[in-house]
């Protein structure tokens, strides 16, 4: 065993670039929110994925919050979204009052099973919000399906899913977080590019596009008011403090504009992953990710699925002992502490599944990936 040789589950990588442009930020004397950089940041995203509107927030959890306020959640409103994810993709519409309805995830996917949708549909559903585990798109074309018939909004979580895309039975590839009515990026230190807290909200649906601005603004028309709209601002409705500082915005420039390279320099790191060890779930060791073909994969994340707990914690602790940081992920909502009285929906058996046998490989680009191969490979 050698102590120094640490291989953790995750490191942020620094372009380089990032203090240079936070130090612009300060000397351009406006770090306050929706400076230089918020600008160049909202632009990147409009011109290189097409998105109608983005709106940097401090967090994916703050831009959730933004899309429940948006869609005018209610005490009662009852909610779709998968019972495998992170706890703000709830938190932000049980916040307004809403009911969750905990979907369960696909056999072949921790994503929710779309077939299972509409049977969960109510009077009182007002909105679905899929998930895309892994950066691996939602089958799209049916969320979006059952969202028209039962005239439903769609909110993307988008936390992880940053430069992946969705190919519909029109043939046409869009962009995750461009489908659903809204959608909520991430930019956390764990995900593919990032100012350590961070996130945006996109808006696809124009009736929004006026109110987000309010609401991100604590209810005010501020931002008409700096764009000579209007001669003065006021409150005009509820609203909270949802945008970072011109500081933050800064450090994710510097991210963006290296977003190719990082990119590629995940995909290969996945590849050499998905290549190397695909002898050992041939043998039926574990379950490797699978991409439909109407995903594509940002190498957001690289995962095993084992046949037991037992086996998952296994892996974990033997990789651990050689100091290689492997992690399981998100205990089932539906059987959460807060959650598991109030929940009333039935067994969801994939998603405890995935909450037993799921384990995250170390995955970030300065990481050489053939210590942990090597390593599993030893392991059977
Ligand atoms: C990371 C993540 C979030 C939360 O993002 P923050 O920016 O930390 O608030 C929400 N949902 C999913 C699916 C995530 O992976």
């Amino acid at each position: 065993m050698n102590n120094t040789n640490i291989t953790p589950f995750n490191k942020p990588y620094l372009t380089g670039k990032e203090g240079h442009y936070i130090y612009q930020a300060v000397l351009s004397g406006k770090i306050s929110g929706d400076g230089i950089f918020t600008k160049r940041c909202h632009e990147f995203f409009e011109f290189t994925f097409g998105f109608r509107k983005c709106l940097l927030t401090t967090s994916c959890t703050d831009a959730l919050e933004m899309a429940s306020l948006l869609i005018d959640i209610k005490e009662g409103d009852e909610v779709i979204m998968p019972s495998y994810t992170f706890v703000s993709t709830a938190n932000a519409f049980v916040l307004r009052g809403a009911k969750i309805v905990f979907c369960d995830s696909r056999k072949d996917h921790p994503g929710m099973d779309e077939d299972l949708i509409e049977g969960l549909v109510t009077e009182r559903t007002r909105a679905i919000v899929p998930v895309h585990y892994a950066g691996i798109a939602c089958d799209m074309d049916k969320i979006m399906q059952v969202a028209n018939k039962y005239n439903l909004y769609v909110v993307e979580d988008a936390a992880q899913a940053i430069d992946s895309y969705y190919t519909g039975a029109d043939g046409v590839k869009r962009p995750l977080g461009s489908i659903g009515h809204l959608a909520a990026f991430s930019f956390h230190e764990t995900k593919n590019i990032m100012s350590g807290e961070g996130g945006m909200i996109v808006i696809n649906d124009e009736r929004f596009v006026e109110r987000a601005e309010i609401i991100r603004e604590k209810g005010t028309n501020r931002s008409r008011f700096f764009r000579g709209e209007v001669d003065k601002y006021g409150w005009v409705d509820i609203g909270s403090s949802f945008l970072p500082s011109d500081i933050i915005a800064a450090f994710l420039y510097a991210q963006l504009e290296n977003l190719a390279d990082i990119q590629n320099k995940r995909k290969q790191i996945w590849n050499q992953y998905h290549t190397e060890l695909s002898e050992l779930a041939a043998k039926g060791h574990f379950n490797m990710p699978v991409v439909p073909a109407y995903a594509s994969n940002n190498s957001h994340m690289f995962y095993l699925v084992f046949d037991s707990l037992d086996e998952r914690n296994r892996v974990i602790k033997s990789l651990k002992d050689q100091n290689i940081y492997s992690v399981f992920h998100y205990l089932s909502l539906h059987k959460s502490p807060y959650y598991e009285a109030k929940y009333t929906g039935e067994e969801l058996p994939e998603t405890d599944r995935y909450s037993d046998c799921l384990l995250r490989l170390p995955l970030y680009y300065e990481l050489n990936p053939e210590i942990v191969i090597s390593a599993i490979k030893a392991l059977f």
